[in-house]
C-alpha cells in the first residue's frame, strides 16, 4: 500500500513521540475489513472532486454579510433621496429584501426619475448596473463608493454558493491522528491535547472505521492536501451497514449529499434511528450523539450495533504492543510508555 507513512513521522515526533512501532500501525490498516478494502483497493487514500453548488443555506464560511449589503443599500436611497431623485415605493421595498440581495436583480417594472434621465428598470436587471446608471445620472460619486462596497460583498457571498475542492476518503495513519488538526481553528478532544485523544489510536486500529473530510481546492493546490474544513468518521460492517458519523466542525448538507453519492447510499435504505446504536470503545463517544447521525443498511439487517473503535484491551500501544487499558485518555500511548515519555 502506497504512502500509507505519509506525513506520519513528523506529526509523531511533534508529539514526542520517537519509538513507535510501524508494523502495530501498518498492520492495524491491514486488518480494515474487506468492505472497506473494496471502497480502498490498493491505496490509503482515495480522492473525490467537488464542484457543485451550496444549495443548501449553510454556506462554507459562516458571516452574515446579507445585514451589512443592505446597510450599503440604505445608504444608496439616503443619497438619492437628499439628491432629488424620484421613484417608486416598491424600489425601495425590492433594493431592501433579503432575497433580492442575494439574488443581486430586480423582479419587478420600476421607473426612476434622476436629475433629467429617466432609467427604466425590468424584471431580471442587474441591481449594480442600475445602481451605476443613478450614480451617473446624478454625477454622484458618493453612489459609486457604496456600489463598489457591495460589489466586494457580493464577490464573496457568490463564492459561497459554490463548493470546490476534494472529498476525501482515507485509511492514512496521519488522517487519523489529525482528525481535528490542520483544520479551519475548530477543534475537537480526539485533537493532540484533547480529553480523547487517545480514540485516534482506536479509530486506526478499528476494522470498521475509517475517515472522510473535505478540502478547498485552493489548499489542494497550495499542497494542504489533509487541510480538513469539515470531517465524517464513517463506519461500515461486515454485513453492508454503513454508519455517517457527527458532522464537524457542523453540519454542512451539501458535502454530506456528495459523500452519500460516492458511497452509493441511497435514501430508502436509511435506518430508523432508534434501530441502531454504536460502541465506541476508546473513541470519544461522538456516536452517542444519534440525532447527528446517520446509518444506511444496504442489506436490510436490523438493529445493528456499529462497532466504530475496538475496546480498549483489543488496542495495542503503538510504541510498546501492550494493551490500552487503564491508558490516560489524552495520550496515544499507554499508560506505562506514557509516563518514561
Ligand atoms: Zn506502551
Amino acid at each position: 500500500m502506497k504512502n500509507l507513512n505519509y506525513k506520519l513521522q513528523d506529526f509523531l515526533t511533534e508529539q514526542g513521540i520517537g519509538n513507535y512501532s510501524l508494523s502495530i500501525i501498518e498492520n492495524a490498516i491491514d486488518e480494515k475489513n474487506d468492505k472497506i478494502k473494496e471502497i480502498f483497493g490498493n491505496t490509503a487514500i482515495k480522492i473525490f472532486d467537488i464542484d457543485c453548488n451550496n444549495d443548501t443555506s449553510t454556506p462554507l464560511i459562516k458571516t452574515d454579510m446579507t445585514s451589512v449589503v443592505r446597510n450599503h443599500l440604505v445608504n444608496v436611497i439616503k443619497i438619492m433621496k437628499d439628491s432629488g431623485v424620484s421613484y417608486d415605493s416598491w424600489f425601495v421595498e425590492e433594493l431592501t429584501s433579503s432575497p433580492l440581495i442575494l439574488e443581486n436583480r430586480f423582479s419587478r417594472d420600476h421607473e426612476i426619475l434622476a436629475g433629467d434621465t429617466t432609467i427604466k428598470v425590468s424584471p431580471g436587471d442587474k441591481v449594480i448596473k442600475v445602481l451605476m446608471k443613478i450614480s451617473k445620472a446624478i454625477g454622484s460619486i458618493d453612489i459609486e463608493d457604496q456600489v463598489s462596497a457591495i460589489d466586494k460583498l457580493m464577490a464573496a457571498a457568490n463564492s459561497f454558493k459554490k463548493v470546490r475542492g476534494k472529498i476525501v476518503l482515507s485509511i492514512l495513519p496521519y488522517d487519523f491522528f489529525t482528525l481535528s488538526h490542520d483544520s479551519y481553528g475548530w477543534t475537537s478532544c480526539v485533537a493532540a491535547g484533547g480529553d480523547y485523544f487517545i480514540g485516534t489510536t482506536a479509530l486506526l486500529q478499528s476494522r470498521n472505521s475509517f475517515v472522510a473530510y473535505f478540502v478547498r481546492e485552493s489548499d489542494w493546490k497550495a499542497g494542504n492536501i489533509n487541510k480538513k474544513t469539515w470531517r465524517r468518521i464513517i463506519t461500515i460492517e461486515d454485513d453492508g451497514a454503513c454508519l455517517l458519523g457527527v458532522e464537524y466542525p457542523r453540519k454542512i448538507e451539501t458535502l454530506t449529499n456528495e459523500l452519500k453519492k460516492i458511497l452509493k447510499l441511497e435514501d430508502e435504505h436509511k435506518m430508523d434511528k432508534s434501530s441502531f446504536s454504536a460502541s465506541y470503545g476508546l473513541y470519544y463517544n461522538e456516536f452517542k450523539k444519534v440525532n447527528s447521525l446517520e446509518a444506511f443498511n444496504m442489506n436490510k439487517n436490523a438493529n445493528t450495533i456499529f462497532e466504530v473503535a475496538k475496546p480498549p484491551s483489543e488496542n495495542k500501544c503503538i510504541v510498546c504492543g501492550g494493551p490500552m487499558t487503564n491508558s490516560n485518555m489524552n495520550s496515544i500511548l499507554c499508560r506505562c510508555c506514557n509516563l518514561d515519555k
